[in-house]
C-alpha cells in the first residue's frame, strides 16, 4: 500500500523558477553556509508577509547571545528513561510553557487495522482514526522514527524548563486517533503542538517540510484563531530545522519554502492552540533514509524542531 503524507492525498507536486534557481544557488555553496543561502534563495527578509508560502524564517540569522540555542551532547544515545515529576519543576526559559509532542502513528498500528481503519470526525469530513505510517525500504519504520525524535526532543525542552507531553509513547496498542491527538493538546492548553512525522514519497523527492494549518471553519473544526501564531511557530521551526540540520526544504512540495498548508488533517483542523506538523525527510529516498536511520542525525533533527519552538515561545 502506498502511503503519502501524514493522512492521504498530499498536495500536487509543483515545479517553479524559483525553486530551479535554489537548487542552483545550493549546488555552488558549501555545506555550511547552505541554510542561509537557501534562506535567502526562497525569499530572504525582502519576501515577507506575503500571503502564500512564506519564505523559510532563520530563528536567527547569525549565532548571537540572544538566539535561543540548545546544545546537543549525546549525539547518538537513545532516549533516556522517562523523566519524573520533577522536570516540570525545572527551571529555565520556558519555564510555565506547556509543549506537546505528537509522535505520528504509532508502532503497533499494523496489528489494529480495523480500530486505526475506523472514521472519525474531523470537522470538514470523516477520515480514518490513524495510519500505519511509512517505513524505509529496509523497514526502519516512521513510528520507530518518530518517537525517537520525540524523546530526544523531550529532553532538550526539558533542559529549557518546559512541561512536555505526548500524545502517545508506544505504550498503548493503537493509536491516538488523530481527533483525539488533538484534543490532548487543546486539554493541556499547550502553547506549541508540534506532530513529527516522516514522508512516503517517490525516489529523488527528499527534503524536510513544515505543514501548517490553512483557514477552516465547519463542524468541530476552527483553525481561525490558531492559523496565523501555528504559521509563526511553522517558520521558525523551518528556519531552525534549516539551520542545524543542513538539510534543504522540500524539492517536491511547497515550492522551495519548506512550507505546506493543508485543509485535510484532523490533527491541525481540531487544533484550538498553536499546531504544526513536520515531514523531516523522505523514508522512501535512499539518500534521504540515510540520514533519517542516523541517531546522530535525528538529534540534530530534534535540536532543529526543539530550537524552532523555543524561539516561539519565547517570542
Ligand atoms: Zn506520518
Amino acid at each position: 500500500m502506498s502511503y503519502v503524507g501524514p493522512d492521504f492525498d498530499p498536495p500536487q507536486p509543483r515545479r517553479s523558477r524559483r525553486r530551479t534557481l535554489t537548487v542552483a544557488i545550493a549546488a555552488l555553496v558549501p555545506g555550511a553556509l547552505l541554510g542561509w543561502v537557501m534562506y535567502q534563495a526562497v525569499g530572504g527578509p525582502g519576501n515577507k508577509g506575503g500571503s502564500g508560502n512564506a519564505a523559510v524564517r532563520p530563528s536567527s540569522a547569525t549565532p548571537s547571545d540572544t538566539a535561543p540555542t540548545i546544545s546537543a551532547t549525546n549525539d547518538d544515545k537513545p532516549p533516556g528513561p522517562t523523566p519524573t515529576a520533577e522536570s516540570t519543576t525545572a527551571s529555565g526559559p520556558l519555564k510555565g510553557k506547556v509543549v506537546v509532542i505528537d509522535p505520528g502513528h504509532n508502532p503497533n498500528n499494523f496489528q489494529h487495522t480495523a480500530e486505526i481503519n475506523r472514521k472519525v470526525n474531523i470537522g470538514t469530513n470523516w477520515k480514518e482514526c490513524d495510519t500505519t505510517g511509512t517505513s524505509t525500504n529496509d523497514g526502519y519504520s516512521e513510528a520507530e522514527f518518530t518517537l525517537d525524535v520525540a524523546h530526544r526532543m523531550r529532553t532538550l525542552l526539558e533542559k529549557q524548563g518546559a512541561t512536555v507531553e505526548f500524545t502517545q509513547d508506544g505504550d498503548r496498542p493503537w493509536g491516538p486517533c488523530v481527533d483525539e491527538r488533538a484534543r490532548i493538546g487543546n486539554k493541556a492548553g499547550a502553547d506549541a503542538v508540534v506532530s513529527i512525522h516522516a514522508d512516503g514519497a517517490g525516489t529523488g523527492q527528499r527534503g524536510f517540510h513544515v505543514i501548517l494549518p490553512g483557514k477552516v471553519n465547519e463542524g468541530a473544526a476552527d483553525t481561525g484563531p490558531i492559523v496565523t501564531p501555528s504559521r509563526d511557530l511553522g517558520e521558525r521551526i523551518a528556519g531552525s530545522f534549516v539551520r542545524v540540520t543542513g538539510s534543504a526544504p522540500s524539492n517536491y512540495v511547497g515550492s522551495g519554502t519548506g512550507l505546506v498548508t493543508r485543509e485535510d488533517l484532523g490533527g491541525l483542523n481540531l487544533s484550538t492552540v498553536p499546531k504544526v506538523f513536520i515531514e523531516c525527510g523522505n523514508m522512501r529516498d535512499s539518500k534521504d533514509a540515510a540520514l533519517l536511520t542516523s541517531g546522530a542525525w535525528r538529534q540534530k533533527a530534534a535540536q532543529g524542531i526543539s530550537e524552532g519552538i523555543v524561539s516561539f515561545l519565547r517570542g
